[in-house]
């Protein structure tokens, strides 16, 4: 059972300063950053961090002899 309306828990970067931080995104899309208002910097506005594991292509397919 999805909810499709769940906060999600991403990391987001400060726009100012790239600072990263542990945030929650709301279903509207609005980002906010976890246990404080904003950023060291006095931003408060987040971009999403793409969390992009870095699975490459494996396509090394051993190659079956089999007869
Ligand atoms: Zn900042």
């Amino acid at each position: 059972m999805g909810d499709d309306d769940e906060v999600m828990r991403v990391l987001a970067a400060c726009e100012n300063c790239q600072s990263i931080y542990a945030a929650r995104q709301w279903p509207d899309g609005d980002i906010q950053a976890i246990g404080s208002d904003g950023c060291d910097c006095g931003s408060t506005d987040f971009v999403l961090v793409d969390e992009s594991d870095d699975t490459s292509d494996d396509g090394t397919v051993g190659r079956t002899n089999a007869e």
